[in-house]
């Protein structure tokens, strides 16, 4: 057995890049856009409330958590979670990303499609990523034990179906996002929270915070290439 394969790191490199450049653009983007006020004087709270309002969205509770960028819509509990930078912020940058999560609830109003898909592959998503690498190992540990091939194999399977699923949902994931992000916008406009001069700031921070997704998945598409050369699944390598 290896604990430390050079090839590991070398597959995953371009996602781990990307992933450091996407927080690196959103730290900066979220800390710049923070300290500008938008000429409305909404603060996050208030913008996400507005925007479900315009779009006719009914029942959703905004709530702060605690928390520094921990902003989120709960679809089973059908409550906004806006964290206090964006609570109490008044700032394009609390506008921005109250809206995208209000963008979130309208999506789950409209019964948009990818949104339905992306919380029925959570469980098994969150399973997948924290049982795949054990199940595999298991599978290599029985793949070279007497008689036990034909087991190793399944498990080897399963381990890698477990990464599979975890890249199936971060590409469902990404329309998911992205959709939210036009949706608040576009809101933020018509509602006049937002300036179009002031729409490219908001900008910015949703670009960015798009682009963690995408490192997202192509961290989890990496990893997925990575057990299967390493499995022999492609390239017809055996493990060593
Ligand atoms: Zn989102």
């Amino acid at each position: 057995m290896y604990f430390f394969d050079p090839m590991y790191l070398l597959i995953m490199l371009p996602g781990i890049a990307l992933a450091a450049w996407a927080q690196w653009r959103v730290q900066s983007a979220f800390g710049m856009a923070s300290r500008i006020r938008p000429r409305s004087g909404y603060v996050g709270a208030q913008a996400a409330d507005e925007v479900m309002r315009a779009a006719g969205v009914e029942g959703v509770q905004i709530r702060p958590v605690e928390g520094y960028l921990s902003d989120h819509y709960d679809p089973r509990a059908k409550t906004l979670n806006l964290s206090p930078d964006v609570y109490q912020g008044e700032s394009l940058a609390a506008l921005g990303i109250a809206a995208h999560e209000a963008g979130h609830a309208i999506q789950d109003a409209r019964g948009y499609p990818y949104l339905g898909i992306r919380n029925a592959l959570v469980p098994l998503a969150s399973f997948g990523s924290q049982a795949a690498w054990l199940i595999l190992f298991a599978g290599f540990i029985f793949g070279g034990a007497l008689h036990m091939y034909l087991l190793g194999q399944t498990l080897i399977y399963a381990g890698i179906a477990g990464f599979a699923i975890v890249v199936l949902f971060q590409l469902v994931n990404l329309p998911v996002e992205f959709d939210a992000s036009r949706r608040a916008r576009i809101a933020l406009q018509e509602t006049g929270l937002v300036a179009p001069d002031e729409d490219a700031t908001v900008g910015k921070v949703l670009n960015a915070a798009a682009l963690t997704y995408v490192a997202a998945t192509l961290s989890a598409a990496l990893m997925l290439l990575y057990v299967l050369l390493r499995s022999g699944v492609l390239g017809g390598r055996r493990r060593d």
